[in-house]
């Protein structure tokens, strides 16, 4: 499909206009194409030629405004760190509507009226990374938004003190971009129940439409929620992604991975890891996240308590913990090449004392289970023994892996099968964006394509890359990001 034949279709505006602004962007100085997703085209029917012509960099940059798009920013407030502020929104985003219940949404696209004191931009490094993680986190199959295309420009944005950024902009999609946050301020002022009841009717419309119409519906989207947002922590928690800022404004309503900021995937295995150099005191520890995601539940359940049954939801919300375990478990199982069926229980233990060995052998998380899917047996332990760098916590546990494989007694080749499917070869980690926008800001755009690629592939061989499949090296590894983006 050319780009004038995308079909835009926006329902927010049946919502109140106080919870929304309408405005025009304010394009980037000689901006230009980086990178487009060919996959995320494919969610919208593009094609491909197009994002290679002038007119969808000015689309991008808000030059060009389709026939049905009418761009616009949403308001939500927030717990942020734990506090409540009454009022955030889209400061730098712009929503354009949706084609195929993709909703389109530029991120640095200028002030609105929630910017607050932000300059409604975004900078190159940091839209390097969310274009990439958000192609990556689909290719691992975490539920997340995406990321269709990414220009940079010669805007100049000021971020520290003495050093000039240039801005870009990413096109984001998602099936939804309401937030908990959403639901806090549309719980407040006089008409609080009413407006709850509508946003709960569009979210219901927008992410469960078997639930329209039917008795209950705002309990059974609340469950449905708790449900995908302990999934969505088991496979962060499994693969070692640490999102960074998990505030309410943060937190989707469709349960997805929203807003890439200072996040990471964990380089060695550190339980109390905290990726975000603005949290202090590790409330979004790499351990604490799915405590976290419960606590923002719970904030949600107080706001649609006023609309449904407020004793109900946090019944439910006690099956949090229990719906989490058995998704980790499960994907655990999978990465280790053990069954559930067989093993039972024993396998937690077995799972608890892995990360117990890991952080005690500095090994390479992800890195762990890929070689453990090469292995050819397992009285060869070499190529994993060699990553750690104190190998008796691993050979240890390998004994009591050892036992467990022996006693399923399933065949090597079926194992095998079985983790090559959850092990990716690579796994996305900061120090490769980095060396990625390091080459971006001067003007090379070439590794952002390739990193494109092999985020978007993470399981195939992609011989050149041999070393993004190897440890983090050791001076790179867990290293914190700032806020500031
Ligand atoms: P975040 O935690 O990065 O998702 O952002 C928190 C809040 O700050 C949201 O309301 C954002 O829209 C807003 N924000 C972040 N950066 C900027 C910026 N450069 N300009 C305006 N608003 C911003
Ligand atoms: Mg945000």
């Amino acid at each position: 499909m050319k780009l004038e034949e995308l079909e835009f279709k926006i329902d927010y505006f049946e919502l109140d206009e106080k919870f929304y602004q309408k405005l025009d962007a304010t394009p980037l100085n000689n901006p230009h194409l980086i990178s487009y997703s060919k996959s995320a085209c494919d969610l919208i029917d593009l094609d491909y030629e197009e994002c290679e012509t002038p007119k969808f960099v000015k689309f991008i940059n808000g030059e060009l405004v389709l026939k049905g798009s009418v761009p616009y920013s949403m308001v939500y407030a927030g717990h942020q760190f734990g506090y409540f502020v009454p009022q955030l929104g889209d400061g730098r985003a712009i929503n354009l509507g949706a084609v195929n219940n993709w909703h389109l949404q530029t991120k640095g696209s200028g002030l609105t009226r929630y910017s607050r004191q932000g300059d409604g931009r975004a900078v190159l490094r940091s839209s390097i990374r969310e274009y990439i993680m958000s192609e990556h986190m689909h290719a691992l199959g975490i539920p997340t938004t995406r990321a269709l295309a990414l220009i940079g420009s010669t805007h100049p944005v000021y971020r520290s003190y003495g050093e000039t950024e240039t801005g870009a902009v990413v096109l984001r999609m998602s099936p939804s971009w309401v937030r908990i946050g959403t639901f806090e301020f549309f719980a407040r002022g006089k008409n609080g129940e009413e407006n709850l009841k509508n946003l709960a009717e569009y979210v219901i419309k927008e992410s469960y439409p078997h639930l329209i119409g039917i008795e209950n519906r705002y309990a059974k989207m609340y469950s449905e929620l708790v449900d995908k947002t302990a999934k969505l922590m088991a496979q962060w928690m499994a693969y070692g992604f640490m999102h960074g800022v998990m505030n309410t404004d943060n937190m989707s309503m469709a349960g997805l991975t929203i807003d890439y900021g200072p996040y990471a995937f964990m380089d060695y295995f550190e339980k109390h890891n905290i990726c975000n150099h603005t949290d202090v005191e590790g409330r979004y520890s790499y351990n604490n996240q799915p405590h976290i995601a419960k606590w923002n539940l719970e904030v949600l359940a107080y706001n649609l308590g006023k609309i449904s049954d407020f004793a109900k939801l946090m019944r439910y919300l006690k099956n949090f913990e229990s719906l989490h375990q058995k998704e980790y478990l499960s994907i655990m199982n999978n990465r280790l090449g053990l069954d559930e069926n067989l093993s039972g229980d024993s396998n937690l233990d077995l799972i608890v004392e892995l990360l117990g060995a890991l952080e005690s052998a500095r090994c390479d998380y992800n890195c762990f289970f890929y070689e453990l899917t090469k292995l050819e047996n397992l009285d060869s332990l070499s190529s994993i023994l060699d990553m750690c760098v104190f190998r008796e916590p691993m050979q240890k546990w390998f004994d009591e892996y050892k036992k467990i494989v022996q006693a399923e007694n399933r065949s090597f080749e079926n194992r095998k099968i079985q983790m090559k499917k959850a092990n990716p070869k690579f796994v996305i980690k900061n120090y490769m964006l980095q060396e990625a926008i390091q080459n971006a800001e001067n003007g090379d755009f070439e590794l952002t394509n390739e990193l494109l690629n092999i985020a978007q592939n993470p399981f195939d061989e992609h011989k050149d890359y041999e070393r993004y499949a190897k440890p983090t090296p050791v001076e790179h590894a867990n290293l914190q990001l700032s806020c500031s983006s």
